[in-house]
């Protein structure tokens, strides 16, 4: 069956489809955070389906509200009434905080974001977007123009009025260190700052009031960030520097756009929602909104045939219901703060592991050629290790601006004893690559 689904693939498939390894794997099943190929090799999963799969593979709960709700009603739309859009909408916005309770549903992160840029322009009659450089928002021509990894721009011109700002990243950025993020592992890199007092915060707000002032003459329709960084690497901002960026937007009219596309859902551990750990309120997450906001929608039609499906909405339902039942928010501070400091013992081991840094299970190991110069170790190095992992058991994400950090986002259902496979199958993956390189 391998041999036929590779050639499918080639002769039906278009060749924008990416594919990981050089022999890509051909899955078959999925068992909490297990997966499992078509000769039945079993991988842990470090990359759930790319951030998706919170609650873990086929969770039998979610799978057997999905069944109850395909024997009742598969499809209709959203112009009528059905129980598993208002029972979904009512328990979700329950869990955000604030004015966040005018629920929109979309298909798809891109979309959700696509609607959101369109409703603060609506809003606040201003125009201009600004976003964070390495930052990744979506792969639509609208979001296109806010995701600045150059990777995913394409050569014709997309995205009137974003303008991306620097990237506040405290291990590869100019300025940062020590002092500067809250995860439980700092950076290795030494800075000035004191606590209380960021000298990195203050220099990338600085910057980001330069872009605020050149780029828009104050014209702000929204600020959009990510709590973390998804796909540029787990990158976590100097502390209080959302705080300050959300002032400096408000400001100018602007209004402050959170994508909890990835750091949502009580993955980061201490918090439900990623932006909550910034000490922050956005007007717009990517999957609520606040009312006033909402309203300005009505000012021109919108219509999204397939958001508020039944079947996802009564999976979704199910999966919020899970996340509270098995305890899964503080199983990702208590399993992810163990993984951290234990990823970052492979960090004060190896040369090449130049930066470990998240919260929660929303992980990022960035590895470089030498410590001292920080420069990015080439993709292609950081892909033998990812191969041998891969050959040993551990699926893993890859990502950031340079390609060079190892993406570890699994299923929220991970235990200790998984992390320390995960771990030791890591050292002997870099041990491997060492060895040979
Ligand atoms: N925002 C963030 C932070 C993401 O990570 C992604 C997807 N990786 C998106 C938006 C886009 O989501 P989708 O692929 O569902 O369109």
């Amino acid at each position: 069956p391998y041999e036929r689904v590779a050639e499918v693939r080639k002769k039906n498939l278009s060749a924008l489809y990416l594919a990981y390894y050089k022999k890509p794997l051909l899955l078959h099943q999925g068992h909490m955070q297990w997966l499992f190929d078509h000769e039945g090799r079993r991988y842990l999963d470090l990359f759930g389906g790319i951030v998706t799969v919170s609650v873990g593979h086929c969770h039998p709960k979610v799978t057997d509200a999905a069944k109850k709700q395909l024997d009742r009603l598969w499809h209709t739309t959203n112009i009528y009434y059905h129980s598993p859009l208002y029972e979904y909408a009512e328990k979700l916005t329950s869990r955000l905080p604030g004015k966040l309770k005018a629920l929109y549903l979309t298909n798809s992160g891109s979309e959700a974001n696509d609607l959101a840029l369109h409703m603060a322009r609506l809003h606040t009659g201003h125009y201009d977007i600004i976003s964070l450089r390495s930052g990744y928002h979506g792969a639509s021509p609208y979001t296109l123009g806010v995701t600045s990894l150059s990777a995913y721009k394409p050569d014709v011109p997309l995205g009137f009025g974003c303008h991306t700002t620097m990237c506040p990243d405290v291990f590869r950025g100019i300025w940062g260190g020590s002092h500067c993020r809250d995860s439980p592992v700092q950076t290795t890199r030494t800075c000035s700052c004191s606590p209380g007092s960021c000298e990195a915060k203050d220099r990338y707000i600085e910057q980001l009031k330069d872009t605020l002032e050149t780029s828009s003459a104050s014209r702000i329709a929204a600020f959009m960030a990510e709590p973390i960084m998804g796909v540029g690497g787990a990158v976590q901002y100097p502390k209080g520097f959302l705080k300050e960026a959300y002032e400096l937007v408000r400001e100018r009219g602007g209004l402050c756009i959170a994508d909890e596309v990835q750091t949502g859902f009580g993955r980061t551990g201490s918090h439900y929602w990623g932006f909550q750990g910034h000490e922050v309120m956005p007007d717009i997450v990517t999957m609520a909104k606040g009312i006033e906001i909402a309203a300005s929608l009505t000012r021109s039609l919108h219509f999204n045939t397939f958001g508020g499906n039944p079947v996802a909405c009564a999976i979704g339902s199910a999966v919020l219901d899970v996340i509270e039942e098995d305890g899964l928010q503080d199983n990702c501070k208590t399993v992810g703060t163990y993984l951290l400091l234990k990823l970052s013992k492979l960090r004060d081991k190896f040369e090449i592991v130049g930066d470990v840094r998240g919260k929660g299970l929303m992980i990022g190991m960035e590895m470089v050629t030498d410590k001292k110069t920080r420069r990015p170790l080439p993709a292609q190095e950081l892909n033998v290790i990812w191969e041998h992992c891969r050959h040993l058991g551990v699926l893993c994400g890859k990502g950031g601006l340079y390609n060079n950090t190892f993406r570890i986002k699994p299923p929220m259902c991970l235990t200790k004893e998984d992390a320390d496979f995960a771990v030791s199958v890591l050292e002997a993956a870099i041990n491997k690559y060492l060895d040979t390189a």
